[in-house]
């Protein structure tokens, strides 16, 4: 066994895309933990191993494709609790020479130590010994920073703060550029006496395609245009001592391989040096100016679009390498020919790396979740490559645009980019601990992540994303809170803006609540809104706002058929003296009424029982904390799930006693109206919810049914699945567009108006049947881990499936639909 420990170095990757599978790691925490402290008994890393308590946590990150990388936290023997990462090389059958942690560890520590100011991490510790962990790994400090994913920063604002963040980026890898490997101790680190960098690369990627398709489960579409382009590459190859070729290269140098400091927007750390060797700077820099020439819409391989789309703040491709080129003390060879030959070299080793990757997902041994789509980019990435060759560049390339749809605005492009990391950073991860807190007796009182969760999204301005401006202007609150305002006001989008981010939220069932936007706060924060006085909005609506308190809306009751609002029969009654109300009923299906935080219900009954049907119904606000008039009796359960801490609750109001003043919304009489008013907008959010739902469930079902083979083949290569899948897909698309474009119509008209009513109606049938229908097949292709709690689909079948029935069943929506067009077609 070998061990190499070091304390001058340390790395931190960010703590994002953590994936949730820690339950299944409780063997290599333990095996993990006996070797560290073993080693300690060796005299091995002593400052480390004996400092160590316990191993709290190992989770995957599942950013990156190459070498399984983990958060692992540790509890030291003095109680505090500290990160750090573990990179290991990936199990099976691998390339060889690939994964070789060995040398990402060894170019880190020799940079650190040479260079103290060059942003790497501090390496720990490198184990070589496979038996601990299955293969070698090394273990470095978790550096706390900001990774952007996307290179036009879309969730940057201010433009100078574009340009800093990509100078940044030039110099860092400018600086890397001009250290000497002598200095460093690594003229050993690559193979530079044989050939040119050039032909060395060549020579080695195109041996690495050729391995990654010797399985013949692997469909190779881009083979006639690699072969083409590795006959032109070899043609203009540099020759000996016609390139520099003697310099550390990253080999991986990407926007989202760096963490910045997110006020400084300095450069923290320099990840992901597995490619790293000694070699040609101007190959590096062309690789990294790989976004100004790739396609749009690769998720792997997030590009301008094209160089014409450079954002502003961001600099050109040719201004980039200049900042590169002073920091690295070499000449600056953008657009010329040679500089044609890097990037086109640069795309052929990326299309081998994912050839690679795409090989190791049909061998199984992908680390990350999302191998498997990576592979499908390798066509795309050589056809590129071979324009870049033929054509001369990116630029001549165009660029194919879809307009005229609902696509988001800039405005809400930006909280959608925004909202995707904070869900990927934050929510999915979140999930497991969610769901196992559910089952516990503890399920009943909120788990300190979610108001943990709740702090960060309002500090990243992703609060009461729902709340449309002409609602916000009803606020008649002013300056309650200071500066709060524009937190409680949010960013005011309309309805359609929001349907785009709503989708995102649904793709988690309770994700909604982390940035204020779940059902029925919304719902009731519209009544409060539009009828509440300014008293009422003060004491109720500002804490709702706030996301301090929750809310329950109390209509339906077991007795009648509540589909009818007409037929509610709780009654609310005024004292004598005309100053108080008496409420007594028995509700069900009170969602939200079992949640501790649950201060106020909005409570519907009858003023008066004679008189026009529609005008007998109030509603009230009735005081839910320590009110001991009211009972909640049981938490209903949908199919099984009791949905805690939040619950549907069967409540009893027995005798409840509320000032008319400080209760009564609107006016006596008008209770039937409200209903009709508070549940346009909110059915609205439900079917957007829904079709982020859908979304969700046949993402997880594409990645299942491609790597679950069943009699010799993946079941995605059966046709009957293809077939069911395409059908998912144009039903979902159906939904989608019916959602937009009834929030479109609602931004127009308004819920008053017969179309708006009308197109609200048509997808509150559509989305909960397509969602149902879709998660069902999804269930299907799953088999029976479709219905386990280890698929997220059962609970977000019963989720979707009580769509049909809430906030009105599908049949009067149809009614209202149909006599809405017969309406139409008398005039
Ligand atoms: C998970 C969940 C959460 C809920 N949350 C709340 C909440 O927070 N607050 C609240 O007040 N309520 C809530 N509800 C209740 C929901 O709004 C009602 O269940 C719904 O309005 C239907 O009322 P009902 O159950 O009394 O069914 P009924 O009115 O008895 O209707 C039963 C069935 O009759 C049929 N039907 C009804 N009308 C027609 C018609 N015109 N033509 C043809 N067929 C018809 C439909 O098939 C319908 O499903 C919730 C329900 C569920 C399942």
């Amino acid at each position: 066994m070998s061990v190499r420990t070091d304390f001058a170095t340390v790395e931190v990757p960010n703590d994002s895309h953590v994936q949730k599978n820690e339950n299944n790691m409780e063997r290599e925490k333990k095996r993990l933990l006996h070797y560290l402290r073993q080693e300690r008994k060796r005299g091995g890393d002593e400052e480390f191993g004996r400092r160590i308590k316990t191993i709290q946590k190992l989770s995957q990150f599942s950013h990156g494709q190459s070498n399984p990388t983990y958060k692992l936290l540790v509890e030291m023997t003095d109680g505090t609790l500290k990160s750090y990462v573990l990179r290991k090389k990936p199990g099976g059958n691998i390339l060889s020479s690939a994964h070789a942690v060995e040398r990402e560890f060894q170019v880190q520590l020799a940079l650190k130590r040479k260079h103290p100011n060059f942003p790497v991490p501090r390496m720990i510790l490198l184990c070589e010994d496979s038996s601990i962990l299955g293969t070698p790994f090394y273990i470095m400090d978790f550096v706390q920073g900001t990774i952007y994913l996307q290179p036009k920063l879309p969730v940057i604002t201010r433009e100078e703060r574009k340009t800093r963040i990509y100078e940044n980026m030039a110099k860092t890898l400018g600086a890397l550029h001009s250290f000497d490997i002598r200095e460093l101790g690594l003229t050993s680190f690559g193979n530079i006496s044989s050939g040119s960098y050039s032909r060395r690369t060549l020579k080695r990627w195109f041996g690495q395609y050729e391995k990654s398709i010797t399985n013949k489960l692997v469909e190779t579409p881009e083979k006639e245009v690699v072969m083409k382009l590795v006959a032109w590459l070899d043609a203009n190859c540099p020759k000996d001592g016609e390139e520099v070729s003697d310099r550390i290269i990253h080999g991986d140098y990407r926007l989202d391989n760096l963490i910045y400091d997110e006020r400084s927007d300095d450069v923290l750390a320099v990840l992901d040096w597995e490619l790293s060797t000694v070699g040609c700077p101007h190959a590096d820099v062309a690789y990294n100016c790989l976004p100004y020439y790739l396609p749009p819409g690769l998720e792997f391989y997030p590009s301008f679009g094209d160089s014409n789309q450079v954002p502003a703040g961001v600099p050109t491709e040719k201004q980039y390498c200049n900042i590169w080129a002073q920091h690295a003390r070499l000449p600056n060879i953008c657009g010329s020919s040679k500089w044609k030959f890097y990037v086109a070299l640069s795309m052929f080793r990326g299309m081998a790396i994912l050839a690679g990757v795409r090989a190791r997902a049909v061998a199984g041994n992908a680390s990350s979740r999302n191998a498997r789509q990576a592979g499908s980019l390798v066509e795309v990435f050589a056809k590129r490559a071979y324009v870049v060759v033929v054509q001369g560049g990116a630029s001549k390339v165009p660029r194919q645009e879809i307009k005229g749809g609902y696509e988001p605005s800039e405005k809400c492009m930006v909280l959608l980019e925004k909202l995707r990391a904070f869900m990927s950073e934050h929510v999915y991860d979140a999930e497991e601990v969610f769901e196992r807190h559910a089952t516990t007796n503890e399920r009943w009182s909120v788990h300190p992540l979610m108001e943990e969760l709740k702090k960060k999204a309002k500090a990243k301005g992703l609060w009461n994303l729902w709340l449309p401006l002409d609602s916000a202007a009803l606020i008649k609150i002013k300056n309650a809170r200071g500066n709060d305002e524009a937190l409680y006001k949010g960013p005011g989008l309309t309805n359609l803006e929001y349907a785009h981010l709503a989708r995102e939220m649904g793709k988690v069932p309770w994700a909604s609540e982390i940035f204020n936007c779940s059902a029925p706060d919304t719902g009731n924060m519209e009544v409060l809104l539009r009828y509440g006085t300014k008293e009422q909005q003060e004491r109720w609506l500002l804490p709702l706002l706030m996301g301090d308190i929750r809310s329950c809306f109390a209509m339906t009751e077991p007795a009648v058929a509540s589909s009818d609002a007409t037929n509610i029969e709780s009654s609310i009654a005024k004292s004598t003296n005309g100053t108080q109300y008496v409420v007594n009923g028995r509700k069900w299906w009170t969602s939200g009424a079992c949640d501790p935080r649950c201060a106020i219900a909005i409570f519907m009954g009858k003023t008066k029982t004679t008189g026009p049907q529609h005008e007998q119904q109030s509603m009230v606000l009735v005081p839910m904390l320590n009110n001991h008039k009211v009972k909640v009796v049981r938490p209903l359960l949908v199919f099984g799930y009791d949905d805690a801490p939040h619950g549907h609750a069967e409540v009893i109001f027995d005798n409840v006693v509320v000032d008319v003043k400080e209760s009564l919304l609107a006016r006596e009489g008008a209770g039937f109206a409200i209903a009709q008013g508070r549940l346009g907008p909110g059915r609205l959010h439900h079917c957007m919810r829904l079709v982020g739902m859908a979304e969700r469930s046949l993402d997880v079902t594409y990645a299942r049914v491609k790597s679950r083979v069943a009699f010799g083949k993946p079941l995605s290569e059966n046709s009957n699945v293809l077939n069911v899948l395409g059908n998912c897909r144009v039903e979902v698309d159906g939904a989608r567009l019916l959602t937009l474009y009834a929030a479109h119509v609602l931004d127009q008209l308004g819920i008053k108006d017969s179309r708006a009513r009308s197109a609200v109606a048509a997808c509150k049938i559509s989305a909960p049947n397509v969602a149902c229908s879709v998660i069902d097949r999804c269930i299907q292709l799953f088999g029976g881990e479709g219905v386990s709690q280890d698929s997220p689909l059962a609970r977000l079948y019963a989720g979707a499936r009580t769509l049909r029935i809430a906030d009105g069943p599908d049949e009067v929506h149809l009614e209202t639909v149909a006599k809405i067009d017969l309406r139409r077609s008398k005039l």
